[in-house]
C-alpha cells in the first residue's frame, strides 16, 4: 500500500480530497526590466524539440533501452549547453535505471547556494511493461521544461550552482529521488535554496489555464516567492497545497528541504496518465511556456545576478 501511495498520483485516490486547496490571491508586482529580457528567452520552438524528442519513443519504461537513449539525448543537450553531466545508476527491482545530473557552478564566492530543478524522465503504462507508455504529459512535459529551463540558464552567469536533474525509477516509488537525496551530504544539503520538481505541466484541464503548487513546511517561502511569479509574469490561476505526495519533490520534503511540486491544474482529470492516450496531441505546450516562466522567474531570485564588473 505505501508504494502505491507512494508511485503514482492518478492511484492517489484519497488524499487529496481530505486536504482542502488553497486559491492564493493573486500577487502582481512591478516587471523588473532584466528579468523581462530573461524571460524572453523562452523558446516554444526549443521547448517542442525537447518535448517531441522525449516523448517520440513506444515507452519510457525506466528499466526500456528507449529511456537509456532519451537519458542519452538529454545528455549531449545538457553538455552541450556547458553543463557537467553525470549518469548515476540506481536499482529498481532486480534491474538498473539511472538519474542524470547537469551540474553548473556559480561566479560567487563559496559557500555558493545550490538550485535544484528536476522532473523524472520514466514513464508508465499501468495495465504492463510491455504496452505504450508515451507519457507526453507524465512527463515528457516536465523533463522538457528541465532541459528548456537549462538552456535559458546557461545563457548568462549566476552567483549561485544550478543542478538540473532528470530521474528514473519515480514510477516504481520515487525510487530516483530517493536515491538522490539519500546521498546528500551535509554539506549540499545546508546549500539547497530551492527545489523545483516538475510532473505533469502540459494538460490544461480547466477553463483557465493553470497551475497547483504542493509543498511542506520548509517550502512556504519557495510558494509563496511562485504565487508572485505566477501573478506577475503570467495569466495562471494558482491553486496551492501543503499536503506532499506521489512525486519527487517528496523525498526531498521529507527531508526538510525547501521542495515543490509545480503541477497542472486538477491533474486528477487527466485520466489518459499512465495509459497509452497520454500522447503529444494532448499537450498544450502554450501552458507549459506558462509554467516554464513562472518557474524562471523565481530561479533566477534564487540564482542571482553577479555583481557586475566596473
Ligand atoms: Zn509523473
Amino acid at each position: 500500500m505505501i508504494e502505491h501511495e507512494k508511485t503514482c498520483r492518478r492511484s492517489d485516490t484519497g488524499r487529496i480530497k481530505l486536504s482542502p486547496l488553497e486559491h492564493p490571491p493573486k500577487v502582481e508586482g512591478a516587471r523588473d526590466p532584466e528579468l523581462a529580457t530573461l524571460v524572453a528567452t523562452l523558446s516554444p520552438a526549443h521547448y517542442a524539440r525537447y518535448l517531441t524528442t522525449i516523448a517520440a519513443p513506444t515507452t519510457r519504461h525506466s528499466l526500456s533501452p528507449e529511456f537509456a537513449a532519451v537519458m542519452s539525448f538529454a545528455a549531449t543537450e545538457l553538455a552541450g549547453l556547458g553543463y557537467s553531466v553525470t549518469r548515476s545508476p540506481i536499482a529498481v527491482g532486480d534491474g538498473r535505471s539511472e538519474n542524470l545530473l547537469a551540474h553548473r557552478t556559480g561566479t560567487g564566492a563559496a559557500p555558493r547556494g545550490l538550485v535544484a530543478v528536476t522532473a523524472h524522465l520514466d514513464s508508465v503504462n499501468q495495465e504492463g511493461r510491455s504496452l505504450p507508455a508515451p507519457g507526453a504529459d507524465d512527463n515528457a512535459s516536465g523533463s522538457a521544461g528541465v532541459l528548456e529551463l537549462g538552456r535559458v540558464l546557461a545563457g548568462r552567469d549566476w552567483s549561485n550552482d544550478v543542478v538540473l536533474i532528470l530521474f528514473g525509477g519515480e514510477e516504481q516509488g520515487l525510487l530516483g529521488s530517493l536515491d538522490y537525496v539519500g546521498g546528500l551530504d551535509t554539506e549540499t544539503r545546508a546549500r539547497l535554496r530551492a527545489i523545483i520538481n516538475m510532473d505533469m505541466i502540459g494538460r490544461r484541464n480547466t477553463a483557465q489555464p493553470g497551475v497547483m503548487i504542493e509543498g511542506g513546511p520548509a517550502s512556504k517561502t519557495l510558494m509563496s516567492e511562485l504565487v508572485a511569479a505566477a501573478g506577475t509574469w503570467t495569466a495562471l490561476e494558482v491553486t496551492t497545497s501543503l499536503n506532499p505526495f506521489a512525486s519527487d519533490h517528496v523525498p526531498f520534503i521529507d527531508a526538510g528541504l525547501p521542495a515543490v511540486l509545480i503541477i497542472e491544474a486538477d491533474d486528477r482529470a487527466n485520466t489518459d496518465v499512465h495509459t497509452a492516450g497520454d500522447v503529444l496531441d494532448t499537450v498544450d505546450q502554450a501552458l507549459a511556456l506558462e509554467i516554464l516562466t513562472m518557474n524562471l522567474a523565481v530561479l533566477a531570485g534564487h540564482l542571482q545576478n553577479p555583481p557586475s564588473t566596473p
